[in-house]
């Protein structure tokens, strides 16, 4: 337990988001799940409120807490790989960056997303978009069982035969139905592997070429478009720096020759300004010195899907961005489908298997006066590439509201999700997230 006269109490209750300078009573990091338990017990006969934090990540600073509990799950980092049997039970407090550096060591990964600090915690309950999502899916769909803990305290066994109406739930679902304390996942076998990051100047031409090759190519390469002012790398020619870009993060989960196949059409876009893809070590993809710390920026983001980004989206792209002077402000594009697109809508709590493209738009702000200039920018550009498709993806959530809540669960998933809050959180314990029961009701 670590409360504000502990040297390490601002350390500790810092999360990655700037902006959240929270100051919880008490901070409390558990070992185990009977821990835990202990902890949802105390916090539900107290009517305490009760932050759940593993990684720190949430854009909506759900995983902090202005003087009360907060349940940081951090130090909880058992892993127990099964090889010949291809899954391994992770405990919550590890970090897809520790968790796939680990399961490399026998050639073998589950997806996340794109950056190695994420939690697992977070980023696999609420879906799991990243460089394996069309070969193997969202994260979630590599989900085979998780151990739970909920509002009263039990300590669950959560799998497709024992409480499905729950592993349907948190498969999407967030926080929202208990603490997670750890999950077993499927592995799949990835000896060989292709990826690293390409950049090329960003014209509506590169762009929308760089969306159709991605839709293009085999499922077993995932890509990741971010268009933005260059940022001052060493990698890049100082001339470069500030200048429009594509930096293109590319992941082919596959043999190398077919890879580097798969690679060529992007090169051919234009002359790349950087070109560091190679056949690489998957876990070479998540970086261990990046993010981390003390890099807590402050930033207005909107994620939505679209349908398509042909030459005349492109242009809307590219007009945006160089309307802005914010430091740092990025379209980041995301080709979906594969094998994410061939589960049902409704197996899962994550409904939006036939969205095409995700994409987020951001804008770093300086402090609170620029602050509503900056949002107005990313909500312009956001009404500026509508294209029909009213979903969200909730890991990619700010503090939004309701109606934006309501948009990552349209439908039957809201319906279905709702009668399962009332049926395991009727008293909403689990309320500082993404929150079912808050509205609707
Ligand atoms: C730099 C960055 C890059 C990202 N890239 C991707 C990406 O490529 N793909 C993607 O899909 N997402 C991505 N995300 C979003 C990320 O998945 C979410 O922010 C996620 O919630 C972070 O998980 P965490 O455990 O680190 O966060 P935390 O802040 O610790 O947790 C976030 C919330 O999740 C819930 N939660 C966490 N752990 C548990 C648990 N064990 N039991 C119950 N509830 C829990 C709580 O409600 C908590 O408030 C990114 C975020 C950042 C900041």
């Amino acid at each position: 337990m670590i409360g504000p006269d502990d040297t390490v109490y601002d350390e500790t209750r810092a999360i990655m988001a700037g902006g959240y300078d929270r100051r919880p009573s008490v901070i409390v990091r558990p070992a185990d799940a009977r821990d835990v338990a202990h902890v949802v017990r105390l916090a539900a006969e107290t009517g305490t409120e009760l932050a759940v934090r593993s990684g720190g990540h949430s854009g909506a600073g759900h995983s902090t807490s202005e003087g009360d509990l907060v349940l940081d799950l951090r130090d909880m980092k058992a892993l127990d790989i099964d090889v010949e049997g291809r899954t391994a039970w992770a405990e919550t407090g590890l970090t897809a960056g520790e968790y796939t550096a680990a399961v490399a060591a026998h050639g073998l990964a589950t997806g996340f997303g794109d950056t190695g600090s994420v939690g697992l915690g977070g980023i696999t309950l609420g879906g799991g978009v990243g460089y394996l999502v069309r070969k193997h899916g969202l994260t979630i769909d590599s989900l085979l069982a998780t151990e739970l803990v909920t509002a009263d305290g039990r300590i669950l066994h959560v799998d497709a035969d024992t409480h499905p109406d729950l592993f349907w739930a948190i498969r999407g679902g967030g926080g929202n139905f208990g603490v997670a304390t750890r999950f077993q996942f499927r592995l799949h076998e990835l000896h060989s592997f292709v990826g690293g990051m390409l950049v090329l100047p960003a014209t509506a031409e590169t762009i929308a070429g760089f969306m159709a090759e991605a839709a293009a190519a085999p499922e077993e390469l995932s890509t990741i478009a971010n268009v933005m002012p260059a940022p001052p790398m060493p990698v890049l020619p100082e001339e470069v720096h500030g200048q429009l870009v594509i930096l293109g993060m590319l992941a082919y989960a596959g043999d190398a020759d077919a890879g580097e196949r798969a690679m060529a059409p992007f090169r051919a876009l234009a002359t790349p300004l950087a070109d560091l893809v190679r056949p690489m070590p998957y876990a070479e993809m998540f970086p261990v010195d990046e993010g981390g710390g003390d890099y807590h920026p402050t930033a207005v983001a909107r994620t939505m899907f679209v349908d398509t980004i042909d030459r005349s989206v492109a242009e809307t792209v590219v007009r945006h961005l160089e309307a802005s002077d914010a430091s740092m402000r990025v379209a980041q594009l995301r080709m979906l489908g594969g094998a994410m697109a061939r589960v049902a809508h409704d197996a899962t709590a994550f409904p939006h298997r036939q969205s095409r493209i995700m994409v987020n738009v951001a804008a770093f702000y300086d402090g609170p006066d620029d602050r509503a200039g900056r949002e107005a920018w990313v909500g312009d550009f956001a009404a500026a590439l509508h294209q029909g498709d009213d979903g969200a993806y909730v890991n990619f959530l700010a503090d939004e509201g309701a109606a934006r809540v309501r948009a990552a669960y349209p439908g039957p998933t809201w319906d279905r999700l709702l009668d399962i809050k009332r049926r395991y959180d009727p008293g909403n314990l689990f309320r500082l997230n993404q929150n079912i029961a808050s509205m609707g009701a």
